[in-house]
């Protein structure tokens, strides 16, 4: 390269049927390209800065943050999607820029204390349209972050914020433009969106089980009635004898995970070739999605979610966290609503104008809006701080 000769962005080998720069359906408000990055590298570097990502470090998996500094976090499961998206990614000559920003801000509009906390929310938003996690992740990119001079939001490509929204009902879908009509029109999404959504579902199956184990609430013995762990517990065994019970673990699993990488790669991969699009767009209008597992997997994937919800997610301990922690989101939501002055003054000037954008005119619609909005961005930690602050009479005022 000549001295005078700028840098150029280097691309990686795209495969025709992958999401390109060109064609895109672009940004929202356009904005000059980039000069040292492509776009979509643009939107993962937006997502890493933005607030609601450094709080994913305080939401809750599973278990509630503070119970242990070795289970995962929504940061931490968010980062483990994005490599497990990305190896995959590039074997089926997909985009990793794409696929990592994806990956990054699927979990962006959780709320504090993981499913606990959005039934709960959901539960108070009854009345006002419900309050789902993942339209919420999709409402923090393109509405709740204020970062840029020039729009509210990261101002992401579409067809980040495609993937990011994984499922939606068709009368919310109806609301939300372009965006939404895949929903309507039941078409996909673009096969980086269909791959984030299995690593997605790869990752916290994984994750669980070995959290679960390292909690002690569930046990290898209980794990041996399931296909997927037996099968590699017992090839583990055979190998190698006298394993700690760590190593025994973590080797059980990169092998569970290693084996349901490749299973939808492989299985992925047929249904490339056999459908051979030849842009994002044929993607699109199929009927199916064609990123899947295998029906054997599937099946075996099955099972061990059903597992886990009988074991774990609805283990008593695990349960009674949950239940403290939707009585605690109902508080706090609660003392809201009857008073709205108990919001910073930036939330609560927010209810009192009709005009701000992306809530409801409607002053009560708009007050509980606003409300989810706060709560959704809060960390298990501050809500709990934020519940004390608001009950507790011991807890100086100014803290
Ligand atoms: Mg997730």
């Amino acid at each position: 390269m000549e001295p005078s000769e700028k840098p150029k962005t280097i691309l990686p080998q795209l495969a025709a049927y992958a999401a390109g720069e060109t064609p895109s359906k672009g940004r929202q408000y356009p904005e000059p390209a980039p000069v040292y990055r492509n776009e979509y590298q643009r939107d993962r570097d937006r997502i890493v800065h933005s607030a609601a990502f450094r709080r994913l470090e305080y939401k809750t998996q599973v278990f509630v943050n503070h119970e242990g500094d070795l289970f995962r976090t929504r940061l931490t499961h968010s980062i483990e999607v994005a490599q497990i998206a990305r190896s995959a990614a590039r074997t089926l000559g997909l985009n990793e820029d794409l696929i990592e920003a994806i990956s990054l801000a699927h979990d962006l509009g959780h709320t504090p204390f993981g499913h606990a906390g959005q039934d709960a929310l959901n539960d108070c938003m009854r009345d006002y349209g419900g309050f789902e996690h993942n339209l919420q992740s999709l409402r923090v990119v393109d509405l709740l972050e204020e970062k840029y001079a020039a729009f509210n939001g990261l101002n992401l490509m579409f067809e980040t914020r495609e993937g990011i929204l994984k499922h939606c009902s068709r009368k919310v879908a109806a609301e939300l433009g372009d965006i939404g009509k895949r929903f309507i029109n039941k078409q996909q999404p673009g096969l980086e969106a269909q791959l984030a959504n299995l690593c997605d579902e790869i990752a916290y199956n994984n994750h669980d089980v070995d959290d679960g184990l390292r909690s002690g609430l569930i046990h290898i013995e209980q794990l041996r009635s399931i296909e997927l762990f037996r099968d590699e517990f017992e090839t583990v065994s055979a190998q190698h004898k006298n394993l700690t019970l760590r190593r025994q673990i973590h080797e059980v699993i990169r092998r569970m995970i290693n084996r349901q990488v490749t299973d939808l790669v492989n299985t992925s991969w047929q249904n490339i070739a056999r459908t051979a699009p030849s842009t994002i767009d044929d993607v699109r209008r199929l009927e199916t999605p064609l990123i899947r597992f295998s029906e054997k997997i599937h099946a075996l994937n099955l099972e061990l979610k059903r597992f886990l919800r009988s074991e774990l997610y609805k283990n008593h301990r695990v349960y009674r966290m949950s239940a403290k922690a939707q009585r605690l989101i109902r508080d706090i939501f609660d003392a809201y609503i009857n008073d709205p002055q108990l919001l910073p003054d930036e939330y609560h000037s927010r209810i009192k104008n009709p005009d701000h954008p992306g809530l409801p005119a409607q002053a009560d619609a708009r007050k509980a809006r606003v409300i989810a909005d706060y709560i959704a961005g809060m960390t298990d930690r501050y809500a709990i701080a934020e519940h004390a602050r608001l009950f507790d009479p011991k807890i100086p005022g100014l803290s």
